[in-house]
């Protein structure tokens, strides 16, 4: 396996990709390196901690001074010869998201950037939400007109069944029809109603090699998702961590979750056998670099990006 950067011409930007035989992964942020206010997300942080967040945690990625964390929307997008899959769909363009400023109608390049490495919406196979909230079900749909469309509308939407029917339940069950800031109404409920969700049990095996893996906490129905290329295992992260800085401090949770105690312990058991096993992890809210694997250094991990090989050289010229 090794990871690779890509340049995109014409929309300027540097993709990783993973390269491991035919099988090839691609991070595509829909939001990247985002200063986000440390306690917005993390609220127990002191001064202090985010100081000593800031010395154990890769560049860039902690800024004590501004009381601010890093954070990328990473979108996963895997060729095989076999499917195309897209893990998450990050926050998506056009949607009304007033609560959050940064996620309010936008309008990015996340498609042209999908054409630009050859897939087009139809060639996507299979789509997995790895858990409904706002930030990973954007890309299900775009506008057309006064509706919400699948984007990809040849793929299998792939959910876990108990986040389905826990976030169904909660939409039935609410006043003001804004579930998770609109995103069920907007990107989930379009896709029950048009080509449905495949809601599967949360350790599916959803293509050869493809399988969820339970990890709930964050959301009650969270998966993560493994994928054994035959080089190696990869693990989409998804919301069991968010954050480089959490690798250091197990007790550092999210706000946004459900479940903290549990949110922890699927964390710990997770990152423990990732180590463990040397698995490649391709985390949902890191900066770039994203591909890495975890060395355990006493009761905390330290996340290693994999070395990111130089662009093709010209072959050296040997005729002098
Ligand atoms: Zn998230």
């Amino acid at each position: 396996m090794k990871a690779i950067r890509r340049h995109i011409e014409g929309i300027g930007i540097e993709l990783e990709q993973l390269l491991a035989g035919p099988v090839v992964v691609t991070c595509i942020p829909d939001m990247a390196n985002v200063a986000w206010p440390a306690r917005a997300i993390f609220a127990g942080l002191s001064r202090a901690d985010l100081e000593a967040a800031f010395r154990r945690s890769p560049a860039g990625t902690v800024d004590p001074e501004g009381e601010t964390v890093a954070l990328s929307f990473n979108c996963y997008v895997i060729e095989t010869p076999d499917y195309v899959a897209l893990i998450d769909g990050g926050i998506g363009d056009g949607k009304e998201r007033p609560h959050r400023p940064a996620w309010h109608r936008r309008e990015t390049k996340f498609l042209d950037t999908l054409a630009a490495i050859g897939i087009s919406p139809e060639r996507v196979d299979i789509v997995i939400n790895t858990h409904l909230h706002a930030d990973h079900v954007g890309w299900n749909t775009r506008r057309e007109g006064e509706t919400w469309r699948p984007t990809f509308p040849n793929a299998r939407y792939v959910v876990a069944e108990t986040e389905l029917a826990h976030w169904t339940n909660v939409h039935e069950a609410s006043v003001d029809g804004n579930t998770l800031h609109g995103a069920f109404a907007d990107s989930v409920l379009p896709i029950i109603r048009s080509v449905g969700f495949d809601a599967v049990a949360s350790d599916a095996e959803i293509a050869p090699g493809l399988r969820l893996k339970p990890a709930p906490g964050h959301s009650p129905g969270m998966v993560v998702v493994a994928l054994d290329t035959g080089e190696g295992e990869v693990l989409f992260l998804a919301d069991a961590v968010h954050h480089p800085l959490q690798l250091g401090d197990d007790a550092i949770v999210c706000n946004f979750c459900e479940d903290p105690i549990l949110a922890r312990s699927t964390r710990i058991g997770l990152l423990g056998a990732a180590a463990a096993r040397g698995t490649v992890l391709a985390p949902y809210h890191f900066p770039a670099p994203v591909f890495g694997r975890l060395t355990a250094e006493a009761a905390s991990f330290r996340f290693v990006p994999l070395q990111i090989d130089a662009p093709g050289q010209p072959a050296p010229n040997n005729a002098r």
